[in-house]
């Protein structure tokens, strides 16, 4: 097993329509904190995020959010974040959430969580970095993405290493143990 010390938390802004997701979020959140793994994560206050976040705070966990300066205001900066790091664009926010980062984990989201998502993805694929990104799926939100991307491989647009390298598990304790383990770098 790697010692995973951060694990970055790209989720939706929303709660979405079903309580389940918010569920998911605080108990994601609370089993970093108790597994002493540091919370990354976009500062804000609001949906998902907020819930995320405050759970991890709740367990006696780290939060450190990276948010854009015009976002401060929309997505409510998180007062009680261990380290708020506030950045000028999107694009910086991206890159130093996954510089600080050793591993990344996908809650329901809407269009920002899937642009955060696949552009770790895509820098993986361009062997940018190696660490494990796994999706969390919640009441089977993710199906219909991961039936899609079986489609482009099939398609012949997306590669089966890079198919294989998203993780998938229904339960939070499950995806951290896969985030965690030991992996060989998959060959492009
Ligand atoms: P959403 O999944 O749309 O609710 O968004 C989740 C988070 O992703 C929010 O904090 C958004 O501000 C953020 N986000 C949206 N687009 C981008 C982007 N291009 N780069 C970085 N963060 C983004």
């Amino acid at each position: 097993m790697t010692r995973l010390r951060r694990v970055c938390v790209f989720c939706g802004s929303a709660p979405g329509a079903r309580p389940a997701y918010a569920a998911a979020a605080r108990a994601f959140g609370a089993l970093l904190a108790r597994r002493g793994i540091d919370l990354v994560w976009g500062g804000g206050n609001v949906g998902l995020m907020g819930a995320v976040a405050d759970a991890a705070l709740a367990a006696g966990g780290r939060a450190l959010g990276v948010i854009p300066e015009a976002l401060a205001e929309r997505e409510l900066a998180h007062v009680g974040a261990t380290e708020l790091h506030v950045v000028r664009t999107m694009h910086e926010r991206k890159a130093l959430m996954a510089d600080l980062s050793d591993a990344f984990a996908a809650l329901p989201g809407g269009l920002g969580t899937l642009d955060e998502t696949f552009e770790i993805l895509t820098w993986a694929q361009l062997g940018l970095h190696a660490k494990p990104v796994g999706l969390l799926d919640v009441e089977g939100y993710w199906g219909p993405l991961l039936g899609f991307l079986d489609d482009a491989l099939d398609e012949g647009f997306v590669r089966p290493a890079d198919r294989a390298r998203i993780l998938v598990e229904h339960d939070p304790a499950r995806l951290l143990e896969e985030l965690g383990r030991e992996r060989v770098p998959l060959r492009r």
